[in-house]
């Protein structure tokens, strides 16, 4: 008798569908809108320079700030949220693994993740001739070799570390 096929968990796969589908651009169109109201908000004049507009009173200067602060506010929490969905994703992955063991289905391959190297928060900019840009690519859907990195990512790693005078990463392991 044929095993039955193993089943994805749904609350998850709606969970996905909400992230991709909704929280992706709902995120973008609020950062879009805080920045927005703060260049608006800016036309009060900066709180402490006292060199508004007609209407820089003390009081509108005040109000000024505190929406500055506000907005601010929201954009650090939006962007703390993210870095923990991510993360917790990613635990919760790692989790998952390990708990399998070496049972994890070959159709289910690790992705990249350069969690554990120098770096991995600066993120690099395509096309850029800059000598401080990163190599962390935090959209790479690339399959990971022995070292948890993909054959695109790597390579960029290693002329980060190499431009940053790290030992380079062979294989699974740092080389000093
Ligand atoms: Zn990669």
């Amino acid at each position: 008798m044929p095993q039955p096929m193993t089943q994805p968990n749904q609350r998850l796969i709606r969970t996905a569908w909400i992230l991709e589908k909704q929280t992706a651009m709902l995120v973008s169109h609020a950062l879009e809108h805080i920045q927005l109201e703060l260049s608006t908000v800016d036309g009060y004049g900066t709180a402490g320079d006292g060199t508004g507009r007609s209407s820089g009173d003390a009081s509108s200067v005040e109000r000024a700030g505190a929406i500055r602060h506000e907005l601010t506010g929201s954009r650090e929490q939006i962007r703390k949220d993210i870095d923990t969905l991510v993360q917790s994703v990613d635990d919760f992955d790692g989790f998952l693994r390990k708990t399998l063991g070496n049972r994890v289905p070959r159709h289910i391959p690790d992705l990249c993740n350069g969690q554990k190297y120098e770096g991995w928060l600066n993120l690099w900019r395509s096309g850029s001739k800059d000598e401080a840009n990163g190599w962390a690519d935090a959209t790479c859907r690339g399959i990971a070799g022995p070292s948890g990195l993909c054959l695109r990512c790597l390579p960029r790693a290693n002329r980060w570390r190499e431009r940053n005078g790290l030992p380079p990463i062979i294989g699974s392991e740092v080389v000093s």
